[in-house]
């Protein structure tokens, strides 16, 4: 069996890992030469939506999958007409866009922030009227990692920051004061079946993804996992999604879907039973899904930018680094260290020795 992955960069490398022990070789699509998918799978170089690249993928292989959402719509339906092409073109365009997905939510009575949409300077005034400040806006597409997005707190934060944005559509959402922010990693195969991971905590900075920590039985996570299964059922999803919500006392607020294997479930490959890259190529590929059982406490913790010392690293216990091959540049993700225990005081103490570790790499 073949599967075509369209991205070559660490997810879509994770997504080959997995896929080998199943018998699966993957083909995976990139504009760039030394994407650092190459070392897992073929590598088909090309911009992503060149025609005769896209019939070859659909040629030699038995599904396709994506590693981002932004993948030209052109291509995924030239894709789909030939192969099984999962997720669907549907849950991609509602991905893209945070009205489509955010007005999805709201038809399934899954609790948001409130919205104002904006389209030029004088409905962002008629949209913090709405909203109140402080609130936060954000373009509709192409936003990721708390790019496109502003803060406003008070009326001279509103002058020309439509322009300062970019002039695209944007959504205005209330500021949600949250206690914490959790990802719900959910899967879908093809006919239908649903599993969960459990919960996980995840910590920001600078807008890119630093901690994340699965937390086993919290109160929610029944809540968190019937939404995602509405919202997966309602576009008809296949393989791992990833539903970020806000917690605020004792409910959720929903922020966004990726509809893709996430950063945040990178944590499942040695904590779950079966990993979210495993899981996700099952979905895809019509095979039955795995057990998300998670039992041992664990964490993951990104590298970002530069390597830390790997002699240092591996000498503490629990430590399992994956290291995506990629070259060092400022703010890039270029690794993930996850940190497993028996328990969660020796889990602590060995979540600090790396920490420390990573603050004096930088
Ligand atoms: P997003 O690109 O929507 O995931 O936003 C990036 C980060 O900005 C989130 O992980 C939150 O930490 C913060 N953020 C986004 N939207 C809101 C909001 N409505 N209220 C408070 N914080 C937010």
């Amino acid at each position: 069996m073949k599967l075509a992955i369209v991205g070559g960069g660490q997810l879509g490398r994770m997504m080959a890992q997995a896929a080998l022990p199943l018998g699966i070789k993957s083909l995976l699509l990139d504009p760039i030469a030394d994407a650092c998918g190459v070392d897992c799978g073929e590598l088909l170089v090309a911009a992503y939506d060149d025609p005769a690249s896209l019939d070859s993928l659909a040629q030699q292989c038995d599904a396709v999958t994506f590693e981002f959402e932004n993948v030209p719509p052109a291509a995924v339906s030239r894709l789909a007409k030939d192969i099984p092409a999962y997720p669907p073109a549907q849950a991609l365009e509602t991905a893209r866009d945070r009205w489509n997905e955010k007005s999805l939510f709201q038809s399934l009575n899954i609790a948001t922030a409130t919205l104002a949409l904006v389209d030029d300077q004088a409905s962002l005034v008629q949209g913090v009227a709405k909203v109140g400040f402080p609130c936060v806006l954000k373009t509709r597409t192409l936003g990721y990692d708390g790019k496109g997005q502003k803060v406003l707190r008070s009326s001279v934060d509103i002058e020309g920051t439509f322009e300062e944005l970019g002039a695209v559509p944007l959504l205005l959402e209330g500021f949600v004061d949250f206690d914490y922010e959790v990802s719900c990693l959910s899967v879908r195969g093809r006919d239908g079946e649903c599993v969960f991971y459990p919960l996980v905590e995840n910590e920001h900075r600078q807008g890119i993804l630093h901690k994340s920590r699965p937390l086993l039985n919290h109160p929610l996570q029944s809540q968190a996992a019937q939404a995602a299964q509405a919202v997966m059922e309602a576009i008809d999803y296949v393989g791992v999604m990833a539903f970020e919500f806000f917690v605020q006392g004792d409910h959720l607020v929903a922020n966004e879907i990726a509809p893709r294997v996430h950063n945040s479930g990178h944590w499942t490959i040695e904590g779950s039973a079966c990993s979210q890259f495993e899981n996700h190529v099952r979905a895809v590929m019509g095979l039955p899904l795995g057990s998300t059982e998670t039992s041992r406490p664990i964490a993951m913790l990104n590298v970002i930018g530069k390597r830390p010392d790997i002699h240092k690293l591996l000498a503490i216990p629990g430590v399992h680094l994956n290291d995506y091959g990629k070259a060092e540049r400022q703010g890039r993700k270029i690794a993930h260290i996850n940190i497993s225990a028996v328990n969660e005081a020796d889990l602590l103490v060995r979540l600090d020795a790396v920490e420390g570790i990573l603050v004096n790499n930088l």
